[in-house]
């Protein structure tokens, strides 16, 4: 079964995403620590990928779908894989449904995560950050300290209310078409070029108990 995971950043699903994966025994494939691992050992699209880096520019979506293809085409990856961040717009769909074409498969299903957008604003704002040794809290109030070193907790400038909004946004205004892409060959009245139906389009409520969340969707792969 391949996935693939939508949803605005600070929804949960990267912690969906691998109880998912480790759920049906299947990797979890994250554009950031796949184009790492395959930095770090060298691989041919790796080493494509390094000389961008190295020049301290973006490294072009064409060859993050060469490193995808070299992950996907690894043996633990045959049964399935869930993919996290790996499409944020409809040219990243586009590509990633023609490599995982060139190796015979196809997205089953694409899991959206749904949360409003003001429980979110919440949800991360309310995340601290120790000053001095760095360790993360959530749920506590400016006036806590560190347990581990004493130090003041204070809020990173990215979780501040406004730069959330902001981030929603940009996700809104990204995400939007690449929602609507994925819902047009899910509702298998037009299939791919090879004439299958679409993925599934499954909108998971991202609020609650990280548990809870977990069992929705593992309901909705299920029927
Ligand atoms: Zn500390």
């Amino acid at each position: 079964m391949n996935i693939v995971l939508l949803g605005p950043p600070g929804a949960g699903k990267g912690t969906q995403g691998e109880r998912i994966a480790r759920h049906f025994g299947i990797p979890k494939l994250a554009t950031g620590d796949v184009l790492r691992a395959a930095v770090r050992e060298g691989t041919q699209q790796g080493l494509r990928a390094k000389a961008y880096m190295d020049r301290g520019d973006l490294v072009p979506d064409e060859v993050i779908l060469g490193i995808m293809k070299e992950a996907l085409a690894r043996p633990e990856a045959a049964k399935g894989v869930v993919l996290d961040g790996v499409v944020r717009t409809v040219p990243q769909a586009e590509g990633l449904e023609r490599v995982l074409g060139e190796l015979g498969r196809r997205v089953d299903a694409v899991l959206m995560f749904d949360v409003d957008e003001d429980e979110l604003v919440r949800r991360i704002s309310g995340r601290m950050v120790c000053e001095g040794c760095q360790t993360p809290y959530t749920g506590l109030d400016a006036s806590a300290r560190c347990a581990k070193c004493g130090g003041t907790l204070v809020r990173r400038k990215d979780d501040e209310p406004e730069a959330v909004r902001n981030r929603m946004r940009t996700y809104r205004e990204q995400t939007a078409p690449v929602v609507e892409w994925y819902r047009r060959r899910g509702d298998g009245a037009s299939g791919g070029a090879d004439g299958l139906r679409g993925p599934r389009f499954i909108t998971i409520d991202a609020a609650g108990p990280v548990e809870e969340i977990t069992q929705r969707v593992l309901h909705e792969l299920a029927r």
